[in-house]
């Protein structure tokens, strides 16, 4: 049997399951190619999660989400297929989809008034793969995306083992405008020492110490004032990730956070869905 720790979604902790070899490999044989007939087909979505202003609960920006549509409207989450993107070799071909699509709705948004900044999630792997940087650059100059409209968000795991041509990616990706977050901080393993060095623009405080506990209050009130510290000392924007309850918003602007997404506020939404909110909203 083989063994594998994964993520589920709705929960933070990890669990462990078997699989007979035969079976993970026919699952593996077919999701390759469902995943290359999917990126030919257009089947995948990238739906949007509002971050608000705690204070005003305005949106100020969303973050781009991806689902996989199947021929049988299925709609699949990045849990369910990201692990064999990346296994499979695709997750380069996926990464520049989402920037795509991401950079054409920013676009759209901008040219319509709509007054958003969009944040979209990079795989290291993606990120470490040649050429990176220019892919972009190219596609920011395209789509003429303004200085601070676009964000990358890369776990911590980026920051740690890849070293200098990483930190010399992010640092060309900067200078044309576009931000760095670290994405789910507090569950990998960045040093405080590392972190005031590095090329970054907002923290995000991983959903396990707001949510994760399942209960009202903030699962770990004491991390999150923690990290809350070390943005404001290290002039840092600041997000937390996966906020459930009014509790949990009121123990975060207390602790001085100002911004947070999560169910509480709204779910991953299409644009269509994002757009009568916003028009709800104003
Ligand atoms: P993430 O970047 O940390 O995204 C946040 C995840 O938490 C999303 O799950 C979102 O739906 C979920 N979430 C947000 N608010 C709440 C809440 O209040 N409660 C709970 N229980 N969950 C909440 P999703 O969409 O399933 O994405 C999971 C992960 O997949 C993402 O974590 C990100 O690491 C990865 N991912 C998503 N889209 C992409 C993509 O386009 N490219 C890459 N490389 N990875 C992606
Ligand atoms: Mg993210
Ligand atoms: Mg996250
Ligand atoms: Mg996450």
């Amino acid at each position: 049997a083989l063994y594998e720790s994964k993520k589920q979604e709705g929960s933070c902790h990890h669990m462990v399951f078997s699989d007979s070899l035969q079976a993970r490999l026919q699952k593996e044989t077919r999701v390759e190619n469902g995943l290359h007939q999917a990126l030919a087909n257009n089947e995948f979505e990238l739906h949007y999660q509002p971050i608000v202003e705690l204070d005003t609960q305005r949106i100020q920006g969303v973050e781009a989400l991806i689902r996989w549509r199947q021929a049988d409207g299925k709609l699949l989450l990045p849990g369910e297929f990201i692990e064999e993107v990346n296994r499979v070799g695709l997750i380069g071909a996926l990464g520049e989809w989402v920037l795509e699509a991401a950079c054409k709705q920013l676009r759209v948004w901008l040219d319509n008034d709509v007054d958003l900044n969009m944040s979209i999630n990079v795989s290291p792997r993606h990120l470490r793969q040649a050429g990176f940087d220019e892919l972009v650059i190219e596609t920011v100059k395209r789509y003429q995306i303004p200085e601070g409209r676009l964000m990358l968000e890369l776990t911590e795991e980026v920051f740690v083992d890849s070293g200098i041509s990483s930190l010399y990616v992010l640092n060309e990706i900067r200078k044309v405008g576009v931000r760095i977050a670290i994405d789910d901080f507090g569950t990998g393993y960045s040093s405080m020492r590392y972190l005031k060095s590095l090329p970054i623009d907002r923290i995000k405080i991983d959903r396990c110490f707001i949510s994760g506990g399942g209960g009202v209050h903030l699962s770990d009130p004491m991390i999150t004032q923690a990290i809350g510290f070390l943005a404001e000392g290290l002039d840092l924007d600041l997000v937390a990730e996966g906020i459930e309850t009014p509790e949990q918003v009121a123990a975060l602007k207390a602790q001085g956070c100002q911004k947070g997404q999560g169910f509480l506020f709204a779910r991953p939404l299409p644009n269509h869905v994002l757009i009568n909110l916003l028009r709800a909203n104003h």
